[in-house]
């Protein structure tokens, strides 16, 4: 065997261990009806993504139940992939563009779509790489696009049959339009700056009676003859009267409502305010919920229409908004101007006002798809971890609201939707149709919008298994087993799923949603990348290594919460990373030295050895259990611990004994077994958190551990419980044992023994069975707490000037004389004693002082009476060690 290295640097192990993965295609999943499947879809990053913590968290928890189910047998498939994101990867092109000087009409459709498929190809997914860095187990063979052949056709697919349903429907719906440019804007196309306006105030008559007047506020005075309504908070007395009257819109003479809306801010110019749903998304909103009639009175390039009435039709928008003022000034209906500063939208690209406009939008019809998905998760088909964001899910399916499905951008799936241009017909195919079906003309044109991109992302979990093909994949891997993915986007994301799945597949799409917290910075914030405030992953990774990074990551990551990063998590996870090696080196040395494995005639097992398989036993039912529960950083807790403080700090420290003093073959024997077993079940237990340096190890305990004889960790078995609780006296008997030393280490410790000074000690044991316990493993207490001579019994007496300590109700006395000087000792604990009584003089003064109690914050407050009861607690202790020396 190649000797381990004294220090564990995982460059030397992570690239190697990943290439043996993929040579032998451990990744790869295939259908495999003797198998069960286990399936998980990524959800899939951007394409333009750069790795970041919440990835890290998100992925890191995927690739570990993918490892735990292989491990346990199962045909696992974690399907990879990249979501084209619409407008986010056309602006990264786009700003490319500007750096030229150019902008995307320069280029037009064509040009651009094909410039991003280049972008795409030689700098977009690069997160996949980093994946790959992070460990993930994914079938890159079946890596998915959402913009590739088969996923466009799924979502063609589905919004034809969703039209051919009635369930996708052409409406109204308010966008940012550019008047210049002559164009629909995304949101993230208008730039909002704050500029210094005016507030206009308005008199608005009362129809029924006279010379009564309501008084608005508004910013664009001009959007006046468009108005259908002018609306209240219900919770502003000084309208609740009005609430229900007509009024006639001066200029104009309409009569329209006045409503109550909760959406009005009271505190706002005078707590009444216009509605205009053509020309502003709010107003539109409110007369969805009012049923208002929506007058468009301004067109496409800016310019006022017949609407607006004859003696304004045909105005640049701010030439009427001048007019308008004049008009009412002259009617003496404008009661004020005040100035007035407020963010407006302008065109990224022209920089004018843009003008929010009433145009047709593409929307699916949302409630019926709702009602289907709420009863799978009503009828548990579908469990939600942690549960109580099932109660937030359902809240928000009932109220759900139709969906606009069109963007107004050129990269993502074009609607396929042709019109005529002879008769206006409506064509939905997914190929351009040669002639109209109605008047057989042949100028047809296809919608030139795109579809929102989660309209692609709500079918992945069954679209990148091929859907609507009828492929033996989808046959076998659907539904999936689990979609893991922070909560923030439950709603965006999964709940469109489960509805997707239902209406397209008849089927869930998972059986299992875990939600996870999102990484936060030092501040509170989530990490994002257009934030920059995440650390990159692989900085740390260099630095700590990737098990490092994993296994502190769900080390400190309760379930369901968010998680605030800094660098010092990690070193959890170096620090056990690099135990688990010097461990592992220890065995592996001692395993060398060792001819053999006991036979089966050998039944020699001491009681050590019983604590340690009882211990075993039980870490790997609750390991099993927290896994298939989720119960992430209960898997590594139980790990850290039992590994750290039982296997390491007890076990491998007592078997040391058999190894280095032992003349008796079959007990070192049975020792190198355990420890090689232990180590072996630890390390499957830990693989699917650490992959690496489990995998490095696990190859190595191979050569003197013949029970293992997979070709890798990743195809062993995961150590499952017996169901019997062996060994569970005996276990509890070792327990008190390390209790005992555990006592007189500490004596040790507080009396200024030396922990290589020789010492005696007096066991008063009056519990006849546990005394003989006491006397049988004796030779563990001298060998863990360099103990000479031991007396143990009923009768056992105090030794003058001894330290004593009492553990249960078992009385532990070490006698002093000869071992330490005692004047020296008492002299040194009297000056510990004198500062610390000091100490608490000062503590007690600070907490009578009504300045420091009435100003200090609760939690400096509630320290410092903390460290009053601890000072206090030292002096009884000191006081104690101080008697027996006297
Ligand atoms: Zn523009
Ligand atoms: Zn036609």
């Amino acid at each position: 065997m190649k000797e381990m290295e004294k220090v564990y640097d995982p460059h030397l192990i992570e690239n190697k261990w990943y290439k043996f993965w993929l040579d032998k295609e451990l990744f790869h999943a295939k259908v495999n009806p003797q198998k069960k499947p286990y399936t998980i879809v990524i959800p899939p990053p951007n394409v333009t993504d750069i790795l970041h913590m919440g990835h890290v968290l998100n992925n890191t928890l995927q690739d570990i139940m993918i490892r735990f189910k292989k491990l346990q047998g199962f045909e696992t498939l974690w399907l990879p992939g990249t979501d084209h994101a619409g407008i986010a990867t056309q602006n990264v092109v786009e700003r490319d563009l500007e750096k030229q000087g150019k902008n995307r009409h320069d280029l037009g459709r064509e040009q651009l779509i094909e410039l991003i498929w280049e972008w795409r190809k030689t700098k977009g997914g690069r997160i996949l790489d980093q994946l790959r860095r992070l460990g993930a187990s994914c079938d890159w063979r079946r890596e998915r696009f959402t913009m590739d052949e088969g996923l466009s056709n799924a979502v063609n697919e589905a919004f034809i049959s969703l039209y051919k349903k009635g369930l996708i429907y052409r409406g109204e719906y308010i966008i940012n339009w550019c008047p210049r440019c002559n164009t629909a804007l995304s949101d993230v196309e208008v730039e909002h700056e704050d500029k210094a306006s005016h507030l206009w105030y308005i008199k608005y008559p009362l129809k029924d009676r006279k010379h009564e007047f309501i008084t608005v506020a508004t910013t664009r005075p001009e959007t006046m003859l468009g108005d259908t309504a002018v609306a209240v908070n219900p919770n502003d007395p000084r309208y609740a009267e009005l609430i229900g009257e007509t009024i006639l819109l001066p200029l104009v003479n309409r009569e329209i409502p006045i409503i109550a809306d909760e959406f009005v801010d009271k505190e706002f110019g005078t707590g009444c305010v216009k509605v205009t749903p053509a020309h502003d998304p709010n107003d539109f909103e409110m007369a969805m919920r009012h049923d208002l009639p929506k007058i468009t009175i301004i067109n496409e390039n800016g310019i006022m229409n017949e609407n607006a009435g004859a003696e304004y039709a045909g105005m640049d928008r701010f030439e009427c908004r001048e007019k308008v003022i004049m008009d009412l000034k002259e009617k003496k209906l404008l009661v004020k101007i005040e100035d007035y500063q407020h963010s407006v939208g302008h065109c990224y690209r022209c920089k004018i006002v843009i003008e929010p406009y009433l145009s047709n939008q593409w929307f699916v019809k949302m409630k019926p798809l709702a009602e289907k998905a709420m009863q799978v998760i009503e009828e548990g088909k579908i469990t939600i971890h942690p549960p109580r964001y099932k109660k937030v899910f359902f809240n928000w399916l009932e109220n759900i609201r139709d969906w606009c499905i069109s963007r107004q951008i050129w990269w993502g799936h074009r609607i396929p939707v042709y019109y005529c241009d002879d008769c206006s017909e409506i064509i939905v195919a997914k190929e351009k149709p040669e002639a109209c079906p109605k008047c057989q003309s042949t100028h047809i044109h296809q919608d030139p919008d795109v579809l929102d991109t989660w309209f692609s992302s709500w079918l992945w979990p069954f679209s990148a298994l091929g859907w609507p093909q009828k492929t033996p994949e989808l046959k076998y891997f659907y539904p999936t087993d689990l979609l893991v993915t922070g909560y923030d986007i439950l709603f965006f994301w999964v709940a469109r799923m489960i509805m997707g799945g239902m209406e397209m597949t008849e089927e869930i799409p998972f059986k299992s949603v875990y939600l996870h917290g999102l990484v936060l910075d030092e501040n509170g914030v989530k990490m994002s990348k257009s934030l920059g405030n995440s650390p990159d992953p692989i900085d740390v990774i260099e630095k700590y290594g990737t098990d490092a990074l994993r296994f502190s990551m769900v080390f400190n990551t309760p379930k369901g919460n968010d998680v605030m990063y800094t660098d010092a998590l990690i070193e959890t996870g170096r620090n056990f990373a690099n135990k688990i090696w010097n461990a592992a080196r220890f065995a592996l040395t001692n395993a060398a030295e060792i001819d053999g494995l006991p036979d089966e005639s050998e039944e020699l097992i001491e009681l050590t050895d019983k604590w340690i398989l009882h211990r075993l036993n039980e870490v790997k039912k609750a390991v099993n259990s927290a896994y298939e529960e989720y119960r992430f950083l209960d898997v590594t807790h139980q790990l850290y611990e039992f590994f750290w403080n039982e296997y390491c700090a007890w076990y491998l420290e007592i078997i040391k004994g058999r190894f280095y003093n032992s003349d008796d073959q079959a007990s070192r024997r049975m020792a190198k077994y355990l420890m090689l077993k232990v180590l072996d079940e630890s390390l499957k237990m830990l693989h699917p958190i650490m992959p690496f340096i489990t995998e490095e190890i696990w190859q190595r305990i191979k050569e003197f551990y013949p029970y293992e004889t997979a070709e890798s960790i990743l195809l062993s078995e995961f150590p499952v419980s017996a169901d019997e609780d062996s060994y569970l006296k005996e276990s509890e008997r070792m327990q008190l044992i390390f209790k005992l030393i555990t006592a007189i280490r500490s004596i040790r410790k507080d009396m200024n023994v030396s922990p290589s000074e020789h010492v005696e000690i007096v066991v008063k044991d009056v519990l006849p069975a546990r005394c003989a316990v006491l006397q049988n493993n004796r030779h563990y207490i001298k060998v863990m707490a360099k103990v000479d001579e031991i007396y143990i019994g009923d009768d056992a007496v105090k030794p003058e000037k001894s330290a004593t300590t009492v553990v249960d109700d078992i009385e532990i006395y070490m006698p002093l004389e000869g071992i330490i000087d005692l004047e020296e000792e008492r002299e040194r604990l009297m000056k510990k004693l004198s500062k610390v009584e000091n100490s608490l003089i000062k503590c007690v003064g600070k907490l009578n002082n009504d300045n420091f109690v009435n100003n200090a914050p609760a939690q400096i407050i509630e320290q410092e009476k903390e460290r009053k009861e601890q000072l206090e607690n030292t002096i009884e202790k000191l006081k104690a060690n101080i008697s027996f020396l006297e």
